[in-house]
């Protein structure tokens, strides 16, 4: 098993933290990392979801797939608690926002898409649902009435040790 850490970085303006969260998809292209197999599709991983819960394992997986090459049965998990926000303070720099154990798969590339949490700085307006799609976001905080936006989203994973 392989522990994976997905790193982002971001340039945050008069934003105090941008966060996924349980109910948040994770969209990721993968490669067995049996047979090296990659494919072009997009599969999604969700903290609170559960899949291929059985007798030989009742708690199931975040994520489950069967290798179409190999056959080889790979999964994937967000490990507990290890979802943090990226705040002001990391803006411009790389920072693990959350961990997957992976088992005969490993997450090559990372679709941001929407459902990121957004806090305003100065206890400003929170926002619920932030699209990431574009890697850049602008929106206007009515509370402190001044512009926040994130901007040149990237990502990146890193092997992390046991
Ligand atoms: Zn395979």
């Amino acid at each position: 098993m392989v522990r994976v850490g997905l790193q982002i970085s971001a340039t945050l303006e008069n934003i105090q933290t941008l966060k996924t969260h349980e109910d948040y998809p994770y969209f990721f292209k993968l490669t067995c990392s049996n047979c090296g197999e990659s494919s072009n599709k997009w599969h999604d991983i969700t903290e609170s979801e559960r899949v291929q819960q059985d007798t030989r394992n009742a708690d199931g997986f975040n994520f489950y797939m069967k290798c179409k090459m190999c056959g080889r049965e790979n999964s994937m998990d967000v490990v507990e608690k290890t979802n943090v926000p990226y705040t002001a303070d990391d803006s411009g720099k790389y920072k693990t926002i959350v961990v997957f154990d992976c088992r005969g798969v490993e997450p090559v590339e990372f679709s941001p898409r929407s459902g990121w949490k957004v806090e305003c700085a100065e206890n400003g307006q929170k926002f619920e649902d932030v699209d990431l799609s574009e890697d850049d976001w602008v929106e206007y905080d009515q509370k402190n009435k001044n512009s926040v936006g994130v901007y040149e989203f990237a990502s990146k994973f890193i092997k992390l040790k046991k």
